[in-house]
């Protein structure tokens, strides 16, 4: 009996050539069932006709037995798939007329030689050819059975004796067929034996009747004793049948396939290369009947090859593919217009298969199908890419790798809405003090380099879970989360800071970065800028107090003062005079003799205190009370003046002013008012103006301040040496005084780059003939060095304090060793007087020292 379809061959080939060991096992325990009861069956066939050996009635109709089931069993539908399934075949006719006709036996063992004789001839693999012997053995002695049962039972000679029989003996046959092949194609195809069974059942229902019908039209011919005429036209009509039912099958296949591919082509529309391959591999094994695919991109430039058995992927790695040889057949993947070659597809099967035309084409179209996934898989793959690429530059400074202000804005953001577990936070903000010289005198590689470097400590010494970043230029700024308590965010800050005290190497330099911190706790309401903004505070303060570090608090903030003064605190600090004015003696360094005083206003505040500058002069400078404040402050310091002159100290009185106030074209007649009102002259007057002004601005203010210059009030720069070219700001306004920075007066005895700023501003004070004051003077050596570099007149704690008016005329009267007027001994005795006026002979009027009593 003839085995059609090729999926049974599969069937086999997979039991002999599965990876899957189990179903290796399964399937041939059931092929060695089949052999094994075939045998038994086949040899008590073989013993009966041994026994009762009889004359073969009809030798021609056995020959036609023998090679009607070879020839059938050779005959084959080209289907190249697992799932397909048809029940039994054209072999059965032969098979079944002989039953009819001759001895069982003969026909048995006639069946199963003629089997054997075509699979010997096919040269097929000895099991494959011992189990198609056995399977029809099997059942054609199925149907003989059922034919004598049948036989036995009914009266002979009637239609039914000669039609059930040979209906029955048919379904044996299908029966058996079915039992043998629906395990063996479960176990194959791994699916159940219902699956199995109801695959195509219509069909094969259809195909069952027009078959039985064929045979019983055949030995109804025969028994009948018809003109054998009758039968010639039958092996035209199976053949026409077969023809047919092949077409059938073959459509119904192709479109089955065609389906397959859709689905398959549809899922392969995946954005995630591995996916798109992973069901390429295991749907092109379904969809092409192979027992290997693989998916190699090594073409393209990917060393990538996935490899699947079935619906299994076994490897998914680097190249090289394995599958190679007569089994393989090898597919481009290209676009259709060869645009694009994404690598090479692999169908590997067990033994040599061509592939027809249909399947040629159709895989092509897979393999067209699946190399425009691919691309568009990698084409998404590199948009994602970019997008992280994207997302991260827009988070990150790419000089430091720090993230950005718009992240730390965004982290701290999140802490505010609640969603983090972030515990205490604290921002610490930082920035880097003269970090513009480095940018200046050494350029900007190593001005990097620095940065770099600072943001690597400041990353190392970052606890885990806080968010360093650099804000921009020398701004950093470090989000300090999960505090235990607030107190700790100082002591973070500070070992913070302590990382960037050893020194930077740059380009074989030495150098070394200092820089001021502020912290802020974050509060309640106010979210990140508030956060921010309270940082910012707490730095500037530790910037002016020559502080590593500042925290912010909330009673030193000016813009919390400020939302007093909205309510009209300035106001009535102007009208109850809350704001007041202490006085720092200024003093000859070599004798000790004050020489002037410095007018320094406070506001005595009912709430706060005394609040000193830094916390309210940006308040008042913003407000419309600017003014009214500058007035009160010029009349207390004209008033004092005046004080001290009748109590025999003619001290000229140096008086802050604001730019702002320069800037009024009304201030130079006001204060010339104020200078006849008080009977003060105005070479008593003095104005301190710090270094902050802009070019354009400088031109208004020197009009006005050449008029207050040719009236006789002074002008000293104030802060000189921290703010933008001093020798701009000269060319432009009538200068007679500088004073020096306190941060290089503090530093004159430890740093040589200090005293090189105070030499060479003494220097330049002396070409132009201008006076140097030094600007907080805190000890006796710093006054002795300071005196070494020709700075001839200083401030400070070393000598007194800021003070009201008349505790200085209290401190002026006591004096030092019984010598009113003097503050601190001499520093040489007696040399002093003749140094000093060595200097002060090269002067003219203008630029000599206030004037110094007798
Ligand atoms: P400034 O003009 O540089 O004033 C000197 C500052 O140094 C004062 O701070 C003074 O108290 C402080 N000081 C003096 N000796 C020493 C010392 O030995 N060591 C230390 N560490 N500090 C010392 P103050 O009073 O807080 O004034 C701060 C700033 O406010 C002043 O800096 C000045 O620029 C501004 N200011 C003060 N009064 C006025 C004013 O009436 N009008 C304007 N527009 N600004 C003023
Ligand atoms: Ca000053
Ligand atoms: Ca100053």
């Amino acid at each position: 009996m003839s085995d059609v379809l090729s999926e049974r061959t599969d069937a086999l080939r997979k039991a002999h050539s599965s990876n899957d060991d189990a179903t290796d096992r399964q399937l041939l325990l059931l092929i060695g069932l089949v052999v094994v009861l075939a045998s038994g069956v086949a040899a008590a066939d073989l013993w009966h006709a041994i026994d009762h050996p009889r004359p073969i009635p009809h030798p021609g109709l056995l020959a036609l037995v023998v090679i009607g089931a070879g020839v059938a069993n050779r005959v084959k539908v080209y289907v190249r798939t697992r799932s397909s399934r048809n029940g039994t075949t054209w072999g059965e006719i032969p098979v079944l007329i002989g039953l009819v006709f001759l001895p069982h036996v003969w026909v048995i063992l006639g069946a199963a030689i003629g089997v054997a004789i075509v699979k010997i001839i096919a040269g097929t693999a000895l099991h494959r050819a011992v189990f198609s012997v056995a399977k029809e053995v099997l059942t054609a002695s199925a149907a003989s059975l059922a034919i004598t049962v049948a036989g036995s039972m009914l009266e002979p000679g009637t239609l039914a004796a000669t039609i059930i029989p040979v209906a029955l003996g048919y379904a044996a046959i299908s029966l058996v067929d079915d039992l043998v092949f629906t395990p063996v194609i479960a176990v194959a195809s791994r699916s159940t034996l219902i699956q199995v069974f109801r695959k195509d059942l219509g069909d094969r229902m259809i195909a069952h009747a027009v078959r039985l019908a064929t045979v019983l039209y055949v030995v109804e011919v025969l028994a009948s004793g018809a003109s054998p005429l009758l039968l010639g036209f039958v092996p035209l009509l199976i053949a026409c049948l077969h023809l047919w039912h092949s077409q059938q099958l073959r459509t119904k296949e192709e479109r089955r396939s065609w389906r397959d591919l859709a689905t398959t082509t549809e899922e392969l529309s995946s954005v995630e290369l591995t996916q798109v391959l992973h069901v390429a591999a295991t749907q092109g094994a379904r969809v092409f009947s192979s027992d290997v695919v693989e998916i190699d991109l090594t073409a393209s430039g990917i060393d990538r090859v996935v490899r699947a058995h079935g619906s299994e992927v076994v490897y998914d790695g680097p190249g090289p593919r394995k599958f190679a040889g007569v089994g393989a057949i090898t597919a481009e993947l290209e676009t259709s217009d060869r645009s694009y070659q994404a690598g090479e597809l692999v169908l590997g099967f067990h033994g040599r298969v061509k592939l027809n035309e249909f399947e040629q084409y159709k895989l092509k179209t897979f393999a067209a199908a699946l190399c425009t996934a691919i691309r568009n898989a990698t084409a998404y793959a590199e948009l994602q890419r970019l997008n992280e690429q994207n997302a991260y530059d827009a988070a990150h400074d790419p000089l430091t790798g720090l993230a950005n202000r718009r992240e730390l804005y965004e982290h701290a953001a999140l802490h505010f809405q609640g969603n983090t577990e972030d515990g205490v936070v604290a921002l610490l903000l930082i920035d880097l003090n003269h970090f513009k010289e480095v940018n200046d005198t050494l350029g900007h590689a190593a001005g990097d380099a620095v940065l770099r470097e600072v943001a690597r400590r400041l990353a190392d010494a970052a606890a885990p879970g806080d968010l360093v970043a650099r804000l921009g230029g020398d701004e950093f700024a470090v989000l300090l989360v999960n505090l235990p308590t607030p107190a700790l965010a100082t002591h973070r800050a500070k070992t913070m800071l302590a990382t960037l005290e050893g020194s930077v190497s740059v380009e074989g330099m030495q150098i070394t970065v200092e820089a001021a911190g502020g912290i802020a706790l974050a509060a309640g309401s106010g979210g990140v800028n508030e956060l921010m903004r309270r940082a910012d505070v707490a730095m500037y303060q530790a910037k002016r107090a020559g502080q590593q570090t500042a925290t912010y608090v909330h009673a030193q903030d000016p813009a919390d003062i400020g939302r007093l003064a909205l309510g009209g605190e300035l106001n009535r600090a102007v009208a109850e005079h809350e704001f007041v004015v202490d006085f720092q003696p200024i003093v000859d360094l070599g004798s000790g003799e004050v020489v002037s005083a410095e007018a320094l206003a406070r506001w005595h505040h009912p709430e706060h205190g005394y609040l000193t500058p830094i916390e309210f002069l940006q308040t008042v400078e913003r407000s419309g009370r600017l003014q009214a404040f500058a007035d009160a402050v010029l009349d207390q310091a004209l008033d004092a003046s005046d004080l001290w002159r009748e109590a025999g100290f003619d001290l000229p009185v140096a008086v802050n002013v604001s730019p702002r106030s320069l800037l009024d074209p009304r201030f130079p007649e006001t204060v010339l008012a104020r200078l006849r009102r008080h009977a003060v002259p105005a070479d008593r007057l003095i104005f301190e103006l710090a270094e902050t002004l802009t070019l354009s601005q400088l031109d208004v203010v020197g009009k006005a301040l050449t008029g207050l210059s040719e009236a006789g009030v002074r002008l000293a720069l104030d802060d000189f040496g921290t703010g933008v070219t001093p020798l701009s700001v000269l060319s432009h306004i009538p200068v007679h005084q500088l004073k020096i920075d306190r941060e290089f007066v503090g530093a004159v005895q430890t740093s040589s780059e200090a005293s090189a700023v105070i030499r060479s501003t003494v220097d330049l004070a002396r070409s132009l003939h201008l006076t140097v004051i030094a600007e907080g003077v805190e000890s006796e050596p710093q006054r002795q060095a300071l005196w070494s570099l020709g700075c001839l007149a200083g401030q400070g704690h070393l000598f007194a304090r800021p003070m009201s008016a008349a505790r200085l005329l209290a401190t002026l009267q006591r004096g030092t060793a019984g010598r009113p007027g003097v503050l601190a001994t001499s520093l040489h005795e007696g040399g002093a007087v003749v140094r000093m006026s060595r200097r002060r002979s090269g002067g003219s009027g203008r630029s000599a020292l206030p004037h110094l009593p007798a």
